[in-house]
């Protein structure tokens, strides 16, 4: 089923991040990740496509295995940057083969080992322009678009350029936004407002990361350079050293994060597992008066 049909029909959607197998995470064991993060029921599973341009391969076999035998809605992600026009028709022919048709449209960024040449190389510059062209492409165009979103403005620009930007790529064809995670609420509710000010009326969804291993997200955070409320900054600093004790205090942040949101009427909620099955386990326990 398409995301943007699924939206239409239920007050919101909760869904789940995964990324496709590397030389550390095996094929077999994301399977066996899959067919347990199937069991919490998210309304759909997102696979990541070569992020930070390591990996560029796997997404839409795992889309295909979730989609066909595990019988779970997928969005596969794709990235332009550095692309022609026939690898991304390629990947999305295959993806229609596979019957996924849900596609996270994306830019991406300069891969490790590559300059900002890379911009100049491929036939498209931004996501808008990915998208505009799907949505001219007789084969694709019925694909279900979503694009990505910066609560707290992509590195790139300054907040005013982006939403202009981002106002963009929706009236190019995006059925959806998704966010990059943030850990404070009013920063997204008050994007939410920018962004109904222009006009931009499709589903917002909140990218929650939860944040279970201090050393690993202060790294995604100095990258991401989203704010770190005070309440997490006090949790990272007392449990920060205790693996298990910071484990349990993030699902718990993010869990608080994700109920706020939805007394918020918030359309979606996405959560960056990490390919860690149990978190969104208990996330989900947490969250089940809500859905
Ligand atoms: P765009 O929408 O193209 O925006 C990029 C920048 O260009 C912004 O600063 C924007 O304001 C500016 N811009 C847009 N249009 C114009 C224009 N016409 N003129 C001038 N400036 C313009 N990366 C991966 O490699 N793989 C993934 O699977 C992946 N998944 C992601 C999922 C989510 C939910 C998010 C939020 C990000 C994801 N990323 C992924 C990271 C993403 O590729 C990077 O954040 C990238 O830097 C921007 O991608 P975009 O699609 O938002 O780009």
């Amino acid at each position: 089923m398409k995301i943007k049909d699924m939206f239409e029909q239920k007050e919101h959607l909760i869904s789940f991040e995964i990324f496709p197998p590397n030389k550390n995470f095996s094929e077999e064991k994301l399977k066996n990740v899959t067919a347990e993060l199937v069991e919490y029921k998210p309304d759909f599973i997102s696979v990541t496509y070569g992020a930070g341009g390591k990996t560029k391969g796997g997404t839409i076999e795992m889309a295909s295995y979730i989609k066909n035998n595990l019988k779970t809605e997928v969005l596969a992600h794709l990235t332009c940057v550095g692309s022609k026009k026939s690898e991304i028709n390629d990947y999305l022919q295959e993806a229609k083969n596979h019957n996924v048709k849900n596609i996270l449209a994306l830019r991406g960024d300069v891969p490790v080992g590559e300059t900002e040449e890379i911009y100049n190389k491929g036939d498209y510059k931004y996501a808008s322009e990915l998208i505009r062209d799907l949505r001219k492409n007789r084969e694709f165009h019925d694909f279900s678009i979503g694009g990505a979103f910066y609560p707290e403005t992509h590195y790139e620009n300054n907040d005013l350029v982006d939403l202009f930007h981002l106002k963009n790529k929706v009236e190019a064809g995006t059925d959806f936004l998704t966010s990059q995670m943030f850990f404070d609420n009013n920063i997204f509710i008050k994007f939410k407002e920018q962004a109904e000010k222009l006009d931009i009326k499709v589903p917002l969804v909140a990218g929650i990361m939860p944040v279970t291993n201090a050393k690993q997200i202060k790294r995604i955070i100095e990258l991401s350079k989203c704010s770190v409320p005070k309440k997490l900054d006090k949790l990272l600093e007392k449990y920060g050293d205790n693996l298990e004790s910071m484990k349990k205090a993030g699902i718990m942040y993010a869990s608080e994060q994700i109920i706020e949101l939805l007394a918020y009427g918030i359309k979606g909620i996405h959560i960056y597992t990490m390919n860690k099955p149990e978190i969104a386990r208990e996330i989900m326990k947490n969250i089940e008066f809500a859905r």
